[in-house]
């Protein structure tokens, strides 16, 4: 019987190298809901693109709800999608 315990230490051992080389991750799709001020957002990212359901993002192809969950991936996450914060 293989030794499971092992095998799976030193898969951690490994995540917790990989996680400290964050280059090595593409971020390629995200879907998440977010409660704005006025009302439910559905937010995603996708191929390169944001999309919310907002109507600012109808008009501007980003938002607050957009910017804010890109602020959160780099700033908590250590990911970065495209320039977004620009
Ligand atoms: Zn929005």
């Amino acid at each position: 019987m293989p030794d499971i315990t092992g095998a799976v230490a030193a898969k951690r051992s490994k995540a917790a190298r990989y996680a400290s080389e964050q280059d090595r991750f593409r971020l390629h799709s995200i879907r998440a809901t977010m409660q704005s001020e006025h009302d439910e957002r559905h937010i995603g990212f996708e191929d390169g693109s944001w999309s919310c359901t907002c109507t600012f993002f109808a008009d501007h192809k980003t938002c607050s709800h957009v910017m804010a969950l890109a602020l959160i991936l780099k700033e908590q996450a250590g990911l970065q999608l495209r320039d977004e914060l620009e």
